[in-house]
């Protein structure tokens, strides 16, 4: 055998079987196995984009499909039925060239010391689920996303929906119309009535508001033509703990919505902090002045933010990551102190260089000449580099409309500027001082995950290449060698639904505009994307049958 040392040791193991076998596995090196958990966002795209066939993948998720998150809130009233944004997974490995398989478990547990996961198969049927089998990886990429949380909250486990899985959202729409139902027959009293159709949205963030214009919209009408007697004994109560619904959106967005909502007769209470909830009952404390009270309810849906799931805590735990709120990585979406372990989207958050960290490094990498100060020319050299490596310092410059870093040092410098754009290292520091403020965690949302997803399998596809050739972008390498440039994130901007066939859209630069044509923007763009054309066409039909037939409303 000529081959490397590694392929040697493997012969050696295999030494008691016939030379053939051994020849055979000489000539093809074994490929490198990446497994993969969860199959949401993060995953799914990972799996789309992947292309290299060195590699054997092994995705492990409790769900062997997709969801298309973001029209979760318009299954909760029919507008689209559940199975148009949901795409089977073994859909999307069927046409990709890499050797994928998928087993239908979740990760109980996982061993970085010996490079093995532990799984318990969830599919349940009479079989025997509860076995707990072991995967070994060369890599492995974590984005088992996060669970909802109830900030332990009593009763809410109990008593409330949430609106997280597909099965969630079809449980929500048989309540809804339940609700309906049971208000509609006879023997009941109006006070009966009212407390089933109370409805309580708890938590003013993206999904509290859309389910509570879905549910809106629902009432106005379909209800009104299909449950005449029981529609003007419909309420909507909406509770958020701060001062804003919407808090993430742009306050014209914010404004706008609270007063659409004002005008549709939806609750909106502010500072309104839920306590406990029972069967019958939500009990709730003012912010501020202690207020308590307790309003009978029919139907609750609990959206108030996410938290880690067991799994990560378990893990965070056991590599020193302790009381974090989610996995943290390197810009290379690395959990920190591991080379082979990623983790991306809901359960992952990205740890960013802070410049004033690298201050010194940056400044002697610049200064070429060694003459202890920076001129305009040398910075320039660098500045591309900087922002690559820093991305907080484009976001500084464009908070504080300096077109480029040179603006930005001359300012450093105030008048001493006019006579020598010569910086000394004290002048840079001070420049670029405030550029780490700058750092936010990225959002927990489906276009985060999306975009790590895709840039995680360019790393991988372009891996070999990466590994003869480390060097590239960028020069400054916080910790270690880096083989590919960091994750960026691109903000491609944001919609809230508000109902009535209107919708706020915030685009990147703050361009903020609300009304009927937006809700056709947001047609488009959550028709194209969809993940398959099959979705596609399934969405769009149900879209148009809902704008000639109306909601479906058996269940
Ligand atoms: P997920 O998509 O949640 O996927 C996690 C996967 O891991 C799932 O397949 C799960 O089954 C699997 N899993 C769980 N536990 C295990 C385990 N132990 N082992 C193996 N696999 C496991 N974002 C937007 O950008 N725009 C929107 O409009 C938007 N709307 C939303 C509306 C709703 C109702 C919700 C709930 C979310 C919305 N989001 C939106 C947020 C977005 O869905 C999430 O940020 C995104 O799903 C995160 O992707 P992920 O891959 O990290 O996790
Ligand atoms: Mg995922
Ligand atoms: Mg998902
Ligand atoms: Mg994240
Ligand atoms: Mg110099």
């Amino acid at each position: 055998f000529n081959g490397s040392k590694g392929h040697i040791a493997h012969a050696d193991a295999v030494a008691s079987n016939d030379d053939r076998r051994i020849a055979s596995s000489e000539q093809v090196p074994k490929k490198k196995k990446v497994v993969l958990l969860g199959t949401g966002w993060g995953g799914m795209s990972f799996l789309k984009s992947l292309n290299n066939t060195n590699f054997e993948v092994q995705v492990v998720s409790p769900r062997n499909f997709f969801v298309f998150t973001p029209l979760l809130p318009s299954v909760t009233c029919g507008k689209v039925e559940a199975r148009s944004i949901v795409e089977p997974i073994r859909n999307i490995i069927r046409k990709k060239n890499v050797n994928i398989s998928y087993s239908e478990a979740e990760c109980v547990k996982i061993d970085p010391n010996n490079k093995k996961i532990y799984c318990r198969a969830t599919i349940d049927s009479h079989s025997k689920g509860e076995e707990v089998f072991a995967v070994d990886y060369d890599y492995l990429i974590i984005a088992v996303g996060a669970q909802v949380n109830t900030f332990n909250t009593p009763g809410v486990m109990e008593n409330c929906h949430f609106l997280k899985e597909i099965d969630d959202a079809q449980k929500i729409r048989k309540n809804v119309i339940d609700s309906f139902e049971k208000a509609s027959l006879p023997n009941l009293s109006d006070e009966e009535r009212k407390k089933i159709l109370h409805f309580v949205v708890v938590g003013g963030g993206p999904t509290g508001v859309e389910f509570a214009a879905e549910l809106h919209d629902f009432v106005n009408e379909d209800v009104v033509k299909l449950y005449p007697n029981v529609q003007d004994l419909v309420k909507i109560t909406l509770l958020e703990a701060t001062d804003h619904i919407l808090n993430m959106f742009d306050k014209r967005i914010t404004n706008f919505a609270e007063q659409k909502f004002g005008r549709d007769g939806i609750d909106v209470k502010l500072g309104s902090m839920v306590t406990g909830i029972n069967e019958n009952e939500i009990s709730t404390k003012v912010r501020g002045n202690g207020e308590k009270t307790s309003t009978p309810y029919g139907m609750a849906l609990w959206s108030t933010g996410i938290g880690p799931r067991p799994l990560i805590k378990e893990f965070m735990k056991q590599i020193g990551q302790g009381n974090r709120r989610a996995l943290a990585t390197d810009e290379w979406l690395r959990v920190e102190g591991f080379g082979n372990i990623y983790a991306l989207g809901d359960c992952a958050t990205v740890n960013q260089r802070k410049v004033m960290e690298d201050i010194s490094e940056i400044f002697r990498k610049a200064d070429k000449d060694n003459s202890g100060t920076l001129t305009v020319k040398e910075f320039q050299e660098i500045i591309d580099d900087i922002c690559e490596r820093y991305p907080q310092v484009e976001l500084y410059l464009q908070n504080k409309q300096v077109r480029n870093m040179v603006d930005l040092l001359k300012e450093a410098k105030g008048d001493a500027a006019k006579e020598s754009m010569e910086l000394n290292i004290e002048e840079f520091k001070s420049a670029l001082s405030e550029v780490d403020s700058q750092m936010k965690n990225l959002p927990a949302t489906a276009q985060v995950a999306n975009q790590q997803g895709a840039y995680l399998a360019k790393c991988f596809n372009r891996m070999e290449e990466c590994e003869k050739n480390p060097e590239g972008p960028p020069r400054f390498r916080g910790t270690g060698r880096h083989r590919f440039h960091p994750f960026r994130y691109r903000h491609l901007g944001q919609f809230a639904p508000l109902g009535g066939e209107q919708t706020a859209a915030q685009l990147p630069g703050d361009w903020v505009s609300i009304g009927h044509s937006e809700q056709w923007l947001w047609y488009s763009v959550y028709a194209s994307k969809q993940v398959s054309w099959r979705t596609r066409a399934l969405v769009v039909s149900d879209w148009i049958r809902r704008f000639i037939f109306g909601r479906d409303t058996s269940g």
